[in-house]
C-alpha cells in the first residue's frame, strides 16, 4: 500500500487542523513550523458555523468548551463605562459565541489530540522547493528546510498565515496573491484583571477613529485589544517603538485606554496586526496548496478567521480521500482534481466575510464627535428588540446550507 506524504508549513490552527484530518485518512504527515516551539498565545477567537461540526467529528467539542473564555456577553460603553448598547449574544452565533476560546487554547487543543505518528520540524521553515509542478506519477515534491532537512512529499500545504513567504515565492505572478491594506491596525494584548472588570466584551469608541476592548479570560487576566484606523508599520516595531506609538494615538482616548497602555508595556505577549486582507483566485498550484490566513484571511475585521482555519483541514483531507487509491500513488491530476474540489467548497464561505461592506471602517471607527454619535444612534437601533434578530444574523458566520465533503472509505 501506498501511504501518500503530506508536508504542512505552519504549525497553528489551520495547519495543525489539515494534520489531524490528514493523519486521520492515511496520510504521513511532517509538520514545519518556524517558531522554535509551539506557539501559545494570542487573543480571543470563535468557533462557529460549518467549523463546530468538524470539532464535534474530531472529538474536541467538550474539550474546546471547557477552554472557553467565560465571557457572557458583549456590551458597548462610553467614556464613563456606562453602557449604550447590548450586543445579541444569545444562541451558539452570538457577538459572544458559545465557542469563544483564546487563540493558543483551541490551537493547543488540537495538537494535544494529534495521534503519535505526525512528525513536527519545530525551527525549521522550507528553503528549496523542487518538483512543485512535476508531471508524472513520479514526480514527488522535494523540500529542503533551513536547517538541511530534505523531506520528499506528495503535498504540501502552506498554512503560515496572512504573511506567508513560501506562498509568496510560490505564487509570485501578478494577480495570484492580492493583499489588500483594510487601513486599520490592532494590538492585542493581556493585563492584569481588576474589580471594574465584569464577565463580559466591554467595547468603547473614541473620536480620532480608536477603540478600546477589555474581555475575560479563563486565567484570571483580562485581554486587552486597541483597534484604530492607521498604519504605523508597527510589525516591523520594536516593541519600546511600538509603545511610544500606541501611547501617542492614544494619549486623550479615555476610558481604559492607559490602564491597557500600562498593561501593555509589561505583557509578554502583545501581538500586533496591520489588518490585512489576502485573496487568491486560486489556492492550489501543482503539488501545493494554501489554507487558512495564507490562503484567504478575512481579519479580525471579518471575524471568522480560526472557524475557516479548522474547517479548512477537513475539507482538504475529504477531497483528497476521494482521489488515489490503495496502490495509486497520487498524480498530478489527481491532485488537481482534488484541490479544485477543496476550492470549490471552501470559496463561498471566504467569499461571504470578504466582501466587507464598502464604508464599514468609517463607520466602525468614527473620527469626529458627529461621528460617534452616528454611531451611537445606529448602535442603539441596530440593537434595539425589532432589528436584534437582524443584527443577530451578523454574526452568523462560516454558516452554510451545504453538508460537509464526506471523507470516502478506502
Ligand atoms: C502567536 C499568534 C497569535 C495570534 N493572536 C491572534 C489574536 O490575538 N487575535 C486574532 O484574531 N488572531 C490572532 N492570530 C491569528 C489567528 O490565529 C488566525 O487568524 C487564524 O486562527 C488562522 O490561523 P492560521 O493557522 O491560518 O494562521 P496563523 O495562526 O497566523 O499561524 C501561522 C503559523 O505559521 C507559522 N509560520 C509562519 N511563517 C512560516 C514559515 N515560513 N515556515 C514555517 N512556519 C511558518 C507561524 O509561526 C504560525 O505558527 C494569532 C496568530 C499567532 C501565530
Amino acid at each position: 500500500m501506498t501511504v501518500p506524504h503530506a508536508i504542512i508549513s505552519g504549525a497553528s490552527i489551520a495547519g495543525l487542523s489539515a494534520a489531524w484530518w490528514l493523519h486521520r485518512t492515511g496520510w504521513a504527515v511532517t509538520v514545519v513550523e518556524r517558531a522554535p516551539s509551539f506557539r501559545d498565545g494570542g487573543q480571543n477567537v470563535d468557533v462557529r458555523g460549518v467549523a463546530r461540526d468538524v470539532l464535534d467529528r474530531m472529538g474536541l467539542m467538550d474539550a474546546v468548551k471547557a477552554a472557553n473564555t467565560t465571557e457572557t456577553g458583549a456590551v458597548l460603553v462610553d467614556r464613563n463605562g456606562k453602557v449604550t448598547a447590548e450586543l445579541p449574544s444569545d444562541g451558539v452565533d452570538g457577538a459572544t459565541a458559545e465557542l469563544e476560546v483564546l487563540r493558543g487554547d483551541l490551537a493547543r487543543t488540537i495538537l494535544d489530540s494529534l495521534p503519535t505518528g505526525v512528525e513536527f520540524c519545530f525551527g525549521e521553515s522550507i528553503e528549496h522547493l523542487d518538483g512543485v509542478d512535476a508531471d508524472t506519477v513520479l514526480g514527488r515534491l522535494t523540500a529542503t528546510t533551513t536547517t538541511g532537512r530534505v523531506l520528499d512529499a506528495d503535498l504540501l500545504v502552506i498554512a503560515e498565515g496572512v504573511r506567508s513567504r513560501t506562498r509568496d515565492r510560490l505564487f509570485s505572478k501578478p494577480g495570484e496573491v492580492d493583499a489588500r491594506d483594510l487601513g486599520v491596525t490592532m494590538a492585542f494584548g493581556t493585563i492584569p484583571r481588576t474589580p471594574s472588570d465584569d464577565d463580559r466584551w466591554r467595547w468603547y469608541n473614541a473620536i480620532g477613529g480608536r477603540q478600546v476592548h477589555l474581555r475575560p479570560d479563563p486565567y484570571g487576566t483580562t485581554r486587552a485589544i486597541l483597534a484604530y484606523a492607521g498604519r504605523d508599520d508597527l510589525a516591523g516595531l520594536e516593541r519600546g517603538a511600538v509603545q511610544a506609538r500606541l501611547r501617542e494615538r492614544y494619549a486623550d482616548a479615555g476610558w481604559q485606554s492607559e490602564r491597557v497602555l500600562d498593561g501593555f508595556a509589561s505583557s509578554e505577549d502583545v501581538y500586533v496586526d496591520e489588518l490585512t486582507q489576502i485573496r487568491m483566485p486560486s489556492w492550489h498550484r501543482g503539488r501545493v496548496c494554501v489554507i487558512g490566513d495564507a490562503a484567504w484571511c478575512v481579519t479580525p475585521m471579518g471575524g471568522g478567521g480560526a472557524s475557516l482555519a479548522v474547517t479548512s483541514g477537513y475539507v482538504l483531507a475529504a477531497s483528497l480521500s476521494k482521489v488515489g487509491g490503495p496502490t495509486d500513488p497520487l498524480d498530478r491530476r489527481d491532485l488537481n482534481t482534488a484541490l479544485a474540489a477543496f476550492d470549490e467548497w471552501m470559496r463561498p464561505l471566504v467569499d461571504q466575510i470578504q466582501n466587507i461592506p464598502k464604508g464599514i471602517v468609517n463607520f466602525a471607527y468614527p473620527q469626529t464627535r458627529l461621528g460617534l454619535t452616528v454611531r451611537r444612534v445606529a448602535d442603539r437601533v441596530l440593537t434595539s428588540a425589532l432589528l436584534r434578530p437582524l443584527t443577530a444574523k451578523l454574526t452568523r458566520i462560516a454558516d452554510s446550507d451545504r453538508a460537509l465533503p464526506a471523507i470516502a472509505e478506502r
